[in-house]
């Protein structure tokens, strides 16, 4: 085990001795492990201990850590200098896969972040439009700019109220969040501020309350609505784009939405994040139209390089995706019977190869049925499990992930460690 050291020593420079808030692991209480390197589907913490990796950076590892090729095409570029402020080819190569892969991309941009790219459609949506307010779904998180960081008011439908201090009321004000998978309150929202909402923006397949699915009807009704009354519908496909195929989860529901936010497996494990759509919108941005957006560092050549490779290899890996989905499911089978076996009621919401083992009967189809989960048995869990040497999201509102790196093995392991941990919960 790392150590309570390392952590005292970051919390002495670092605000909170961690860069993003879940790596600190207040869910779950006790002292970060500190990670010193990652191959494939194993973490190795500071001591040296192994893990098996289910977090997986929170997505963007699906070709596992350390791809050679991936790495390769880092260090070649690295090589011819690492930032030009000035475009070159590899962007357009990876313009041109995206749009080649999700075809309601017509036009896209590269930023930094999946909050870049989530905050930047808001703005596109708004001077688009012409029109202010943004629904956004309980549960759902799209990066934290302001008018994404807002939380439901006192009633459905009801403006929103500022999700953070800082936020200010004002900007919450403007953003509507209402149930996810909950159509008459999307229905009610429409009919009351319809001429007011700019854009509708959503995961989705949830992954950022734990998995949820869309129930039957949700996004196409949500398609319908908002084309119906001039809203654009923005998909965030940090986390979906390219886990389940090579391109959105849209294509798998044959879905247009207006935009689409990128990020996670896009940059191969850099930061990237990207946002595409409809040319006749995308072409408001600055410099052909009036809607700003820049950055010195976006489209970077180490991060395109590592998105490209990434990318490249995911196309040739297309037809392994349905392997990759088979050993999510057994994994999600054989613990299903584990926690039966047990006695522990467990809900396991699983899409392809994003799973959460929610500790409750469920369903769960929201972020208020989500909460009903028992927390405290899901923080023993977690240590129980990575006493045995496998890494869980330190948070039961979270997915986990698989990787083309994840062996049957690595599969059987896993059982191993959560029979051993259940024993003792
Ligand atoms: C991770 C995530 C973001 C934010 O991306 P960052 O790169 O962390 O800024 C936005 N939307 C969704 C759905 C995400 O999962």
């Amino acid at each position: 085990m790392s150590t309570k050291k390392d952590f005292a020593l970051a919390n002495k420079f670092i605000a909170g001795g961690v860069n993003s808030p879940v790596r600190a692991w207040h869910a779950v209480g006790g002292n970060p492990l500190f990670v010193r390197r990652a191959k494939g589907s194993k973490i190795y913490d500071t001591s040296g201990k192994k893990y098996i990796d289910y977090v997986l950076s929170w997505g963007p590892m699906i070709l596992g850590h350390a791809h050679p090729q991936v790495i390769d095409a880092v260090v070649k570029t690295a090589r011819h200098g690492t930032s030009f402020g000035a475009p070159t080819e590899a962007e357009t190569q990876m313009a041109q896969l995206i749009c080649g892969a999700i075809p309601s991309i017509e036009l896209i941009r590269m930023t930094n972040s999946g909050t870049e790219a989530a905050m930047t459609a808001i703005r596109l949506a708004r001077g688009f439009t012409g029109k202010k307010i943004v629904v956004k779904f309980d549960g759902c998180y799209h990066g934290h700019a302001d008018s994404l960081l807002v939380k439901a008011g006192s009633g459905v439908t009801t403006l929103g109220i500022p999700g953070s201090p800082g936020v200010p009321e004002e900007t919450a004000h403007l953003t509507l969040s209402l149930p996810y998978n909950d159509l008459a309150s999307l229905r009610d929202a429409i009919t009351k501020y319809g001429s007011e909402i700019a854009a509708v923006i959503v995961e989705p397949v949830t992954g950022n309350m734990g998995v949820v699915a869309p129930r039957e009807g949700f996004l196409e009704t949500l398609r319908q609505l908002t084309a119906n009354e001039n809203i654009l519908l923005i998909f965030d496909e940090v986390i979906t784009g390219f886990r389940f195929h090579f391109g959105g989860y849209q294509n798998l529901i044959d879905i247009k939405p207006d935009l689409t936010c990128l990020g996670k497996i896009i940059g191969g494990g850099l930061p990237v994040g990207a946002l595409g759509g409809k040319k006749e919108i995308m072409e408001r941005f600055a410099p052909k139209g009036d809607v700003y957006q820049a950055g010195t560092l976006s489209g970077n050549p180490l991060a395109i390089s590592a998105g490209l490779a990434t990318l490249r290899l995911l196309k040739k890996k297309a037809a392994d995706y349905s392997a990759l989905e088979r050993k999510a499911q057994n994994l999600c089978a054989g613990l299903e019977n584990l926690f039966k076996e047990k006695g522990v009621r467990v809900c396991i919401n699983r899409v392809h190869s994003m799973f959460t083992v929610f500790f409750q009967e469920g369903p769960v189809g929201d972020l208020v049925s989500a909460q009903k989960s028992d927390t405290r048995l899901f923080a023993r869990f977690f240590h129980g499990m990575l006493k045995q040497g496998v890494w869980l999201a330190p948070s039961q509102f979270e997915s986990l992930f698989f990787s083309f790196a994840h062996s049957q093995t690595d599969i059987s392991a896993t059982l191993d460690a959560c029979k051993k941990t259940l024993k003792k919960l």
